[in-house]
């Protein structure tokens, strides 16, 4: 299948990792919204979010919160945002949730600074 997150899991296309077990693994956007934006995605290619069994999206959630408490620490962000695109709008069609930093200060959304300091 011509899938660029399968590609990732599969080890052809290199990633930033910041986290991985059995089921998901976690990197950084390749064209981060904000410093330390982070993609969550299952290790088994499912489309969307109808797709997804219940067992993993809730695997994926737990991680998501462990990812926010680490960012908290590690990034000194100020909020987070979680989006998950359906449709139209998924330009990638593996599901994949977005970990989206907030800062109250503009911070530079510098890729290796932000892979230093989670992985
Ligand atoms: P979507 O619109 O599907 O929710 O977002 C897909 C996201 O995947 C985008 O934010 C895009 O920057 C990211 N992305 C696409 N290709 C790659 C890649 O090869 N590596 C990484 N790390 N991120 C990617
Ligand atoms: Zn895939």
């Amino acid at each position: 299948m011509d899938c660029v997150f399968c590609k990732i899991i599969n080890g052809e296309i290199p990633n930033k990792k910041i986290y991985e077990d059995d089921i998901v693994l976690a990197f950084l956007d390749i064209n981060p919204d904000s410093f330390g934006h982070t993609l969550i995605i299952p290790k088994k290619h499912y489309q969307d979010l109808a797709d997804i069994d219940n067992d993993t999206l809730l695997h994926i959630m737990n991680v998501a919160k462990k990812l926010m408490l680490k960012m908290q620490d590690k990034l000194n962000c100020d909020g987070l945002t979680l989006i998950q695109n359906n449709g139209l709008i998924q330009e990638v069609k593996h599901f994949h949730l977005h970990l989206k930093p907030f800062y109250k200060n503009k911070k530079d959304k510098n890729l290796e600074e932000a892979y230093l300091l989670l992985k």
